[in-house]
């Protein structure tokens, strides 16, 4: 089945009988048992629910894996695969990721006793340089969050299979549409399903997609013990936001390539990060491992001033956290979504005051063009 088809019929599973064509929300916290020791398949909401269980299987087929969990959010899916490892193990991570996933690997993980190493993972050479006995995985974020570096995933994949490390891959900006992080070797993706996967900026979601049993086994456990579950309705929207994420990534996507193209011409914009230009230097890697570039944009303004400029006046473009909805939105990482980072690892890798990150929506590419141009004009 094609991918446009399965994110509408991806799960075939019927929880009633009704012929009703959406899936019903069973908002539902418990189930009854139809004799002692006897199950529906359906117990508790914490647990299982088959409306949740009907996003799950459509996640799996996907991202090709073979169980995916929702959760609440995406920090509680990263939390929740952290709870796999022991204190002891070391990790080798991004240097450029999202900022709460940062922040919930120095102030939670390394308190539970792991160690990281964070390198850029473009340069293989650095990931293997960093393997000590007691390495037990790689966290990589492709495209990166904010500054747009993208991870050779099957070079990766070789070097993690080589020295037994579980690879994991938040496949947030490409979502399975474009990446498909297991087919290219990687153990674990991982989603904020707030972002593309939802698509409108109207609730929070995580998943954790993995391809072995043991390990899905061992995650539902702990899922199931510390309960960061999806509800029915927030999985219910999910649903509903899958069923055109092939057609709202095309869009976006187009948006996005006119908009940075359209960038390149401008005087007060100094620098462009979209892994969809040919002048990116990772953009064979990314032409070769997935199908398309997404719709994230960053880019360097010639000042503090012009940057804040822009945020100020915006006003179809909305100046907000977050990304991949269908509304188009500009957010400030050194401020937000990154603020948490100290100065200097800001520093290094570039998110300064005059970065600003572009979510492209679903709006005419015109009419945001226009935008900006009239805001980066003074007008
Ligand atoms: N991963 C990436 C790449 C993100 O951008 C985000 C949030 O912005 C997350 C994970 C965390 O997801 P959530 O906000 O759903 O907890």
């Amino acid at each position: 089945m094609d991918f446009d088809t399965l994110c509408i019929h991806g799960s075939k599973e019927k929880y009633d009988t009704t012929g009703a064509v959406s899936v019903p929300i069973f908002q539902s916290a418990t189930f009854a048992h139809p004799g002692v020791g006897e199950s529906t398949g359906f117990d508790y909401s914490r647990q299982q629910n088959p409306t949740r269980e009907h996003l799950e299987k459509t996640i799996a087929k996907l991202e090709g894996g073979l169980d995916a969990i929702a959760f609440s959010t995406g920090m509680a899916a990263i939390g929740t695969v952290m709870e796999l490892f022991r204190p002891g193990d070391h990790f080798i991570a991004s240097d450029d990721l999202y900022g709460g996933s940062y922040r919930l690997f120095h102030e939670i993980s390394m308190k539970n006793g792991l160690t990281f190493d964070f390198v850029n993972t473009s340069d293989l050479s650095l990931i293997e340089s960093c393997i000590q006995p007691n390495t037990k995985a790689v966290f990589i974020e492709t495209p990166t969050n904010p500054m747009m570096q993208v991870t050779d995933i099957e070079a990766v994949a070789r070097l993690t299979k080589k020295n037994n490390l579980v690879l994991i891959v938040d496949n947030t900006f490409l979502t399975p549409y474009f990446q498909q992080p297991i087919k290219l070797g990687a153990d674990i993706v991982i989603h904020s399903g707030t972002k593309y996967l939802g698509g409108h900026n109207d609730t929070l979601a995580g998943f954790a997609v993995v391809n072995d049993q043991e390990t899905s086994d061992r995650l539902r456990f702990i899922y199931k013990t510390t309960g960061a579950c999806l509800s029915p309705f927030d999985s219910w929207l999910l649903i509903r936001g899958i069923k055109t994420l092939a057609i709202r990534m095309d869009k976006q996507q187009e948006n996005a390539e006119k908009i940075a193209n359209w960038m390149n011409t401008q005087k007060k914009i100094k620098a462009v990060h979209y892994v969809g230009l040919s002048s990116h230097p990772d953009y064979a890697i990314s032409k070769r491992q997935g199908s398309g570039f997404g719709a994230m944009i960053s880019f360097e303004v010639d000042s503090e001033k012009t940057a804040k400029e822009i945020l100020e006046r915006v006003t179809l473009i909305q100046y907000a956290e977050s990304l991949g909805g269908v509304e188009t939105l500009i957010t400030y990482p050194m401020l937000q979504t990154h603020g948490d980072i100290p100065k200097e690892d800001l520093d290094a890798k570039g998110i300064n005051e005059c970065l600003l990150r572009l979510s492209v929506g679903i709006e005419s590419a015109q009419d945001l063009i226009n935008e900006l141009s009239r805001v980066l004009e003074g007008e």
